[in-house]
């Protein structure tokens, strides 16, 4: 499975929890501490991320910025040589 994680700009969400509702892998929750602006914030609640990127579509403030982990890069079988 593709592997992601997400950075919430704090200051910006207004915790209207639409990418909580977006979320297919229930990865995002509020915090319980509040932002300079009074609003619980979103964050990440658990490790299952799969950079789907559906919360960064839905948030109407911008407010995520999502990462994927590239692919791991095949490599030919190589076979051993020498071995004695
Ligand atoms: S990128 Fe997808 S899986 Fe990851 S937190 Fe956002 S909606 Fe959830
Ligand atoms: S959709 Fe955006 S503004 Fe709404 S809770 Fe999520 S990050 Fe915050």
């Amino acid at each position: 499975m593709i592997r992601g994680t997400v950075l919430v700009a704090q200051e910006i969400c207004k915790g209207c929890e639409l990418c909580v509702i977006a979320c297919p892998q229930d990865c995002l929750g509020l915090s319980e501490t509040l932002n300079k602006k009074g609003y619980r914030f979103a964050m990440l609640t658990a490790d299952s991320c799969t950079g789907c990127e559906n919360c960064a579509l839905v948030c109407p403030d911008a407010a995520l910025t999502v990462y994927r982990e590239p692919k791991p890069v095949r490599r030919p079988a190589t076979s051993v040589q020498g071995a004695a």
